[in-house]
């Protein structure tokens, strides 16, 4: 994470949004692959192969395209809701 916001220079030192990203991240998008691998599995019934090639192809790009954004939005919900504890 940068040090600061290179827009408004908010210092992201005290933000601690710790590893809820991670957690929010895991539960929402394991829940989404779960969803996407039974419907998959009920309309096409493929081998079994085919989730253990697919689902690793499609979850691990998107856990990496959604962890900034969901850290970003963590530490927004924190400037706006705990702004104290980011010593504002
Ligand atoms: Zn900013």
């Amino acid at each position: 994470m940068q040090p600061a916001c290179p827009v408004c220079g908010l210092d992201f030192s005290n933000s601690d949004t710790g590893d809820a990203g991670a957690v929010l991240l895991i539960m929402g998008l394991g829940a989404v692959i779960v969803i996407m691998a039974f419907w998959v599995e009920f309309h096409f019934s493929p081998p079994l192969w085919v989730h253990a090639v697919l689902w690793p192809i499609v979850t691990i790009p998107l856990a990496i395209l959604i962890m900034r954004p969901m850290k970003a939005a963590l530490v927004g919900a924190q400037f706006r809701r705990r702004p104290h504890e980011m010593g504002l």
